[in-house]
């Protein structure tokens, strides 16, 4: 199954979606050791940054290109597809035959040339909410790409900057029912950037499960505490075991499924139930 099956999916059936692994890819190892945790869960979206916007120039910036080459191996030993942002519409060669989904981050939530030119491709876009943008500026920016052609777009909340300084942003549970309502995109959550800390990353998950979200991305590290970034914030293998095992229980009280990547021929894993 393709992503562009994977989407139709999502919107059509609303199965629910799981993204998980590390915030970016360090190694060859470090991330095959994710994937092959991760399918081995059902997890049918490996994540993973190659090229990261950090805010500190100084700071780990990701392995670039080399990242893509390790995804592409983790995706062709797993049968899981690939999603990693794309930070500058130059690197899109180099994404074309690796990356599955195409990932814009909150930085560039509103940045229009680059939507426009996400928008006359053929993969799904998974559009990160801007931290400083209201439910309806995100609306309208993912609208920047449909209005180019491509119409499969997916929402991330992944929290907003308010006085509260007690979590690294402000997850906006509220945006899940409101986008739901007032657009046709599916919405996920991301738990982890608005947690900052491991341990909120779960009830933040739970709450966006609860409240209607079309799926979870979640950073997950073989180590966090080694990660080169965002090493606070990643969940282990364990942590996310418990945190799945919750979700489908939500789900299932909520009479949803979720989409999952079963044993098969292609890699170790292929086909979704
Ligand atoms: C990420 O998901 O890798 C990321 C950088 O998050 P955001 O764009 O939401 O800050
Ligand atoms: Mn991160």
């Amino acid at each position: 199954m393709d992503a562009n099956e994977i989407y139709e999916r999502i919107v059509n059936e609303r199965r629910f979606v799981y993204i998980a692994g590390p915030c970016a890819v360090e190694s060859a190892d470090q991330i095959m050791k994710a994937a092959k945790f991760l399918a081995s869960k059902g997890v049918p979206i490996l994540r993973g940054g190659a090229y990261k916007p950090r805010t500190d120039p100084e700071s780990f910036q990701g392995l670039g290109a080399e990242a893509l080459e390790y995804l592409a191996e983790a995706r062709e030993e797993t049968g899981m597809l690939v999603a990693t942002e794309l930070l500058d519409y130059d690197m899109m060669p180099l994404f074309q035959n690796t990356v599955d989904f195409i990932q814009i981050g909150s930085r560039n939530c509103q940045n229009f040339p680059l939507l426009k030119k996400v928008g006359r491709m053929n993969k799904p876009v998974i559009l990160k909410r801007g931290f400083g943008n209201t439910i309806d500026e995100f609306i309208k920016a993912a609208r920047y790409i449909t209005r180019e052609g491509n119409s499969r777009v997916i929402l991330v909340e992944r929290g907003i900057r308010t006085f509260e300084s007690a979590t690294r942003f402000t997850l906006d549970i509220s945006s899940i029912p409101v986008i739901r309502e007032k657009s046709e995109f599916p919405i996920i959550v991301d738990p982890s950037h608005p947690a900052g800390l491991a341990r909120y990353v779960e009830p933040l998950a739970l709450a966006g499960v609860a409240a209607g979200a079309d799926g979870l991305m979640v950073e997950v590290h073989p180590d966090p505490r080694k990660a080169l970034s965002d090493p606070l914030q990643q969940i282990n293998f364990k942590s996310f075991s418990g945190l799945m095992e919750k979700t489908e229980s939500i789900l299932g009280s909520l009479g949803r499924a979720s989409l999952k990547l079963e044993e098969g021929q292609r890699g170790q894993y292929d086909i979704y139930k």
